[in-house]
């Protein structure tokens, strides 16, 4: 890109800079609490996008649709009011029509910032010290979203003619299974390519894993423990099974790698047991015991076979026991499921934003991948956009002080409307 064009656009965002932390701040004085009312941040951001002449989509999905659409998996239990006070915000920037589209993904419900005690700086407060600002969603993911309205405005600002459409989706429920991007999804919104802005600390994420939960029912027969011979205990059933599927996962943490996460991670598909609850009192014969799983799946992994895989575990460990036989234990999915993501380093969408830091920090990028996964697989696999991940530079995500680096966040400004230029075209 033209030196001039490069100079010009980090100037202005320089320039604004007041403007540019104030929003981020105010965002962050929304306490948006996982499961809280999101409507005052999201009628903020519409209110700034429409400021903008942006195309502003406001609604509040549907949740029988979301209950028929089969991708979302989030618990009903967070919303025992519906979504009334959760209203999705997409902001259309019509371009000339002779280029890329691009989504910008970001959202705005954070997790909880309890223990409070633990912070140094108010949660809610966006305190400025030391050239970081902190705050509960410094950069998940209110940094991201904020950098992203205010890569547009600045391009808008500076005049130049953007070739394709930029869509702004101001979504929630990232953390716990995806409401806002599938109801984007629902809706029709779809591009050339999608970034979300989760904190990738300034590196290029072209990976993520794909994770399941999965749950294991394991039925045993009740009795008083005085008489347990008249019993089966589900406790002493589970734990063959659950042994099995250890040695699976265990095997898999071993031998299951991407090349793209050999640099930062040791373990690349984690196998994790979350729960184990069985019985109800001690001197009772328990009939049942439930265990959750989490499993992460790398790139170029299926989770349909995967989980036909623990299936025929679960089956086979069964079928040595005379009453598992009779008694197969449920096995079945719930909650957090997501694909794994991969987007190679020479797609035209990872090169707009590779061309676009080293026109801003002078260094070539690095690119990574993560062993989570988040709202990218749903642009990925249900939207069907190649997507990438690249978002603020900070710590202390779902901890406490978290905080963006502000040099970063207006890094990440610039970086963000380059990539728009190098990806929708420009005149
Ligand atoms: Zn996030």
């Amino acid at each position: 890109m033209e030196k001039a064009l490069v100079k010009k656009i980090s100037e202005l965002v320089d320039n604004k800079r007041e403007k540019e932390i104030g929003f981020l701040r105010e965002l962050i004085h929304f306490p948006t609490v996982v499961g809280s009312s999101y409507l005052e941040i999201q009628e903020y951001i519409a209110e700034k996008l429409s400021k903008m002449r942006l195309t502003v989509d406001k609604w509040c999905p549907d949740i029988q649709e979301l209950r028929e659409y089969k991708w979302w998996t989030v618990p009903e239990t967070y919303y025992p009011g519906g979504f009334d006070d959760k209203p999705v915000v997409v902001g259309t920037y019509k371009g000339q029509g002779k280029g890329r589209s691009l989504i910008l993904n970001g959202h705005v419900e954070v997790v909880t910032p309890e223990p409070l005690n633990l912070w140094k700086h108010d949660p809610w407060v966006a305190e400025i010290e030391d050239g970081k600002l902190y705050g509960r969603g410094a950069i998940d993911c209110k940094g991201g979203l904020a950098a992203s309205i205010f890569a547009l405005e600045c391009l808008q600002e500076i005049g130049v003619e953007i070739g394709g459409d930029v869509i702004i989706e101001s979504v929630y429920d990232e953390e716990i299974g995806g409401t806002g991007t599938d109801a984007t999804i629902l809706r029709g919104y779809r591009a050339d390519g999608a970034i979300t802005t989760e904190p990738s600390k300034m590196n290029i994420t072209i990976a993520h894993v794909g994770v399941m939960w999965f749950r294991v029912t394991v039925e045993g027969k009740s009795a008083h423990a005085a008489f347990l011979w008249q019993g089966i205990n589900a406790i002493e059933k589970a734990l063959p099974v659950h042994k099995a599927l250890c040695s699976f996962g265990k095997d898999r943490m071993k031998n299951v790698r991407h090349r793209i996460f050999e640099a930062d991670y040791p373990i690349h598909a984690t196998f994790n047991p979350g729960t184990f609850s069985a019985g109800g009192y001690p001197s009772s014969v328990p009939d049942k015991a439930v265990l959750e799983y989490r499993i992460g799946l790398v790139p170029g992994e299926n989770n349909e076979t995967l989980f036909r895989k623990i299936q025929k575990i679960v089956k086979e460990t069964s079928a040595r026991d005379a009453w598992l036989s009779e008694h197969p234990p449920k096995v079945e999915l719930f909650g957090w499921y997501g694909k794994p993501t991969y987007i190679s380093k020479n797609h035209p969408l990872a090169q707009s934003v590779a061309n676009s830091y080293k026109e801003i920090s002078g260094r070539p990028p690095h690119y990574n991948g993560i062993t989570a996964c988040g709202d990218i697989w749903r642009l990925q696999h249900l939207a069907h956009c190649p997507s990438l991940t690249f978002g603020c530079n900070g710590d202390g995500i779902h901890q406490n002080d978290e905080y963006v680096v502000i040099k970063d966040y207006l890094n990440l400004i610039k970086i963000l409307a380059l990539t728009i230029l190098h990806w929708c075209g420009y005149k």
